[in-house]
């Protein structure tokens, strides 16, 4: 197991969609195991595979919820049905972040309610219904497969401030990554 590197916003495999997995072999079972220990040490509530620069169909999540469930598991080559999501403004607890745009949060609205539907380590298919957090979860790491990231979600008025950030920082271009434990910009 070993903590990988995550690519950063600009990096073309963060916005080219993801392959599906062919097989479940040593090689996925390792990528996973590494998700996981790297989701963990950022640390962050999922992680998908493109983010360790990885184009399948895979992500991880870990997140303990308002009643003390622990939700935790990986996802692969998953499909998610969701409700609309609400219209007008996001609220202030509707702030997201994403590990691939680190140390910076926007408002967004997602849909309150999604059906997770993917096939775990083992080759079992499962489902979970989702709500809140959770949902929101499965939105953001669901688009990291099909090549979006949240912040190409947000309005006009956040993407500007989104783009002067990744100039300040040098980010938007390829091969930009940072490392959990070494750079800390999620702490
Ligand atoms: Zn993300």
């Amino acid at each position: 197991m070993a903590v990988l590197p995550i690519r950063i916003s600009g990096d073309p495999v963060l916005h080219s969609p993801a392959l599906p997995v062919e097989t479940i072999d040593d090689e996925l079972r390792t990528l996973v195991d590494d998700l996981f220990e790297t989701m963990d040490a950022a640390p962050g509530v999922g992680l998908a595979a493109p983010q360790v620069g990885v184009g399948l169909r895979v992500f991880t999540y870990g997140w303990v919820d308002e009643e003390g469930t622990k939700w935790r598991g990986v996802a692969i080559n998953p499909e998610l049905w969701i409700t609309p999501p609400p219209a007008g403004e996001p609220d202030i607890d509707e702030e997201e972040g994403c590990l691939s745009f680190p140390g910076e949060r926007f408002g967004l609205r997602r849909a309150e309610h999604a059906i997770l539907r993917a096939t775990d380590l083992e080759g079992k298919p499962f489902e979970i219904e989702a709500h809140g957090w959770l949902a929101r979860i499965f939105q953001h790491e669901f688009d990291h497969l099909d090549g979006t990231l949240y912040t190409d979600r947000l309005g006009e008025r956040d993407q500007k401030i989104v783009a002067k950030i990744s100039r300040k920082l040098g980010w938007g271009r390829p091969g930009q990554q940072w490392m959990p434990g070494v750079d800390d910009l999620e702490g």
